[in-house]
């Protein structure tokens, strides 16, 4: 089936160039480079009174788990060909693999594949063929002052992607904008874990493979390609499982893989009709109203209409807070723990979306996504021990 985006491309795809992206744009355009600066003095300043959510406890919390992404990682950073995210493999003992290729049909590829994937750690996993209009024009390493032409780098020859995805915890991104970041931290931490183990896997099959986080490659579309789930109102991916409490992370392969198919399970007629994540936002970044081509003329990819976000109140949100936020994730009504009652909730979604509308309500008047404070957080993690 047709992946649910194909009905809004309205031209033709213009592959995005990584230097336009809001985080790549806050290491080189003045204004937000100050914003940037200005975060680490808030979250400071926050620390230092002992604000509630933002105490040393707590950030302390959220710093360490972003270590392993920080420390050997570096894609959230949307540096590429780093540490964990190394395109080739650092362990000399897997050398005896070179030359050696596993005879293995596409389907055994895939089956073996997807395992390791859940074995090392992925809680999803898909594989598409790799639609090339989906990687930038051009990487940006700001750590370099480089722009590099990605069809330089990424040849023809990677033709699949697997596509894999760790879930964040639930109760911690009740808490947007404070202890959530530690839920985010901690996915980015786990991608580097899973995507460099799982390209190390097919490189032992004797194949090539690039593992890559948010460098390189738009991951939702990739993700929606491979069936992981669909595109919602705020930009996110929604999967069935998790909602849009995922982070996203790919491997590039030249391994013959069966590929997925995309999935639809209602997203977009509901999305329609819900709008939570957008009234939620405390920076008005997520549309109210229809799709778009884009709103920043920068940031914005051209060619697809999608909900438009503005990422530049995205990210000034961010600074102003001192932490990332996270409050569409944890808002949207598809973001639930994968229970009986939300599995029949998605049943009514996919195959009775005249009921949307109700869906909707009844989110609101049970409290479903309803946020919770500090207090309230750390009591039920108190319970849980
Ligand atoms: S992360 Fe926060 S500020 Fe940004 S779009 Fe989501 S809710 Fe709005
Ligand atoms: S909160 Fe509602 S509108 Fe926003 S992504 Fe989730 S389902 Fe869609």
């Amino acid at each position: 089936m047709e992946p649910t985006y194909s009905p809004y491309i309205i031209g033709e795809l213009q592959r995005f160039d990584q230097r336009y992206t809001v985080f790549s744009r806050a290491r080189w355009e003045e204004g937000l480079m100050r914003l940037k600066e200005m975060q680490t003095e808030i979250s400071t300043a926050k620390m230092n009174r002992g604000v509630k959510g933002f105490a040393q406890l707590e950030q302390a919390l959220r710093d360490a788990s972003w270590y392993v992404e920080r420390c050997f990682g570096r894609s959230a950073s949307g540096l590429a060909n780093r540490g964990l995210y190394s395109w080739c493999s650092q362990d000399p003992a897997n050398g005896r693999y070179l030359g050696r290729r596993a005879a293995v049909s596409p389907e055994e590829a895939s089956f073996r594949v997807k395992y390791a994937a859940k074995l090392f750690g992925a809680d999803l996993v898909g594989v598409c063929m790799l639609n090339r209009s989906w990687l930038y024009s051009k990487i940006y390493d700001w750590e370099r002052g480089e722009s590099v032409d990605v069809d330089t780098l990424i040849s023809e020859d990677y033709r699949y992607a697997v596509v894999l995805a760790v879930e964040m915890d639930y109760e911690a991104l009740r808490t947007a904008p404070s202890v959530a970041g530690a839920a985010t931290g901690l996915g980015y931490s786990r991608m580097a874990f899973v995507a460099s183990m799982v390209a190390e896997f097919i490189r032992c099959l004797g194949y090539k493979a690039i593992p890559l986080g948010n460098d390189v490659a738009l991951s939702i579309p990739i993700a929606v390609d491979a069936g992981l789930g669909e595109l919602g109102r705020n930009g996110l991916l929604i999967t069935p499982e998790y909602g849009p409490r995922v982070r996203l992370c790919k491997v590039l392969t030249d391994l013959p893989l069966k590929p997925d198919e995309p999935v639809d399970f209602g997203v977009q007629a509901f999305c329609e009709v819900c709008r939570k994540c957008a009234e939620k936002c405390p920076s008005g970044a997520i549309s109210m109203g229809a799709r778009s081509e884009w709103v920043d003329k920068l940031s914005s990819s051209r060619g697809v209409l999608k909900w438009p976000i503005d990422p530049i109140k995205c990210y000034r949100f961010w600074c102003a807070n001192g932490l990332d936020c996270s409050i569409c994730i944890s808002v949207c009504p598809f973001n639930k723990p994968n229970t009986a009652v939300h599995k029949a909730a998605r049943w009514f979604v996919k195959h009775a979306p005249p009921l949307n509308r109700i869906l909707v309500w009844l989110d609101d008047a049970l409290g479903y996504s309803r946020q919770i404070d500090i207090d309230t957080f750390w009591g039920k993690v108190r319970a849980r021990f």
